[in-house]
């Protein structure tokens, strides 16, 4: 990896960044000369991923995360604050998916969907905008799907989640004309994202479908392409799926 000077990098937070998309967004930003944070429950995941950047000539750190808990994520943003001096970017990536159909009535399930979900995005954004917006500049990326423009069987909670993520996102770009807003909604990705659903006939169908899924680095070449757009420039929404997705 041949990693550019670090000083012209922003500096970006990364929620989920223990695995999947996450990870690979830790990765690639690292690589194109970005101070990453990377949070995530799994500490030993991201601090070995942060390891591996800083091994790479990157700037990384790590810090435990939940992003069901406003003060577990108030937390992450001051550790960066605190490393770094400033945050640039918010990648609110984190996110479960145990699908099932409504009859089957996982009421856990779905509460743990909004709570990550919606509840984690909008801690996220809690936790940022104030500092942001007396920096009069940030860049918040919101990790949708396709499930976010569509609805299919089994999804009707995880699709609910990712309209949600649509609309906040909107709102904010909406009341800001400092902050950056992006929407990213990936289509089948290669993850352990499968591995939460629980209902094995859901899983095996899903994971199925998932034979096609294109690799996690190419969201994040979409992340990367969005944050390393001019200032001025906001790229507001962007889908991408494998080629071979109905
Ligand atoms: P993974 O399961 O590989 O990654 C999910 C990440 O979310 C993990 O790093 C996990 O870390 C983290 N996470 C889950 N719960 C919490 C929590 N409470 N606090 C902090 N982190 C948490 O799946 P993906 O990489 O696929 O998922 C990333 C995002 O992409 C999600 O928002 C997902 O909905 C979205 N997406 C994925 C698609 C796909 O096909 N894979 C398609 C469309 C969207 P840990 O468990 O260590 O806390």
């Amino acid at each position: 990896m041949t990693v550019p000077s670090v000083s012209a990098g922003k500096v970006v937070l990364v929620t989920g960044a223990s695995s999947g998309i996450g990870a690979a967004t830790a990765r690639r930003l690292a690589a194109s000369g970005h101070r990453v944070m990377l949070g995530a429950r799994r500490t030993d995941r991201v601090a070995a991923l942060a390891e591996d950047l800083r091994a790479a000539g990157g700037e990384a750190d790590h810090r435990e995360l939940d992003v069901t808990d406003l003060e577990s994520v108030r937390a992450f943003v001051r550790a960066a604050q605190d490393r770094y001096g400033r945050v640039d970017v918010l990648v609110n990536n984190a996110g479960v998916m145990p699908l099932s159909s409504l009859d089957a009535l996982k009421v856990d399930e779905w509460n743990r969907m909004i709570d990550v979900n919606v509840r984690g995005v909008l801690h996220g954004i809690a936790a940022v905008l104030p500092l942001m917006r007396a920096q009069g500049s940030g860049h918040v990326v919101n990790i949708a799907s396709v499930s976010g423009h569509r609805v299919d069987p089994t999804a009707a909670v995880y699709s609910a989640t990712k309209f949600a993520v649509r609309a906040l996102s909107e709102g904010l770009r909406q009341e800001s004309r400092d902050l950056r807003v992006t929407v990213i909604s990936p289509g089948l990705t290669r993850s352990e994202l499968a591995e939460g659903i629980s209902d094995t006939a859901v899983r095996e169908a899903t994971e199925d479908m998932l034979k096609i899924a294109m690799p996690a680095d190419a969201v994040a070449a979409a992340i990367d392409y969005a944050v390393g757009q001019p200032a001025e420039v906001d790229v507001s929404e962007i889908i991408v799926r494998p080629t071979a997705q109905g």
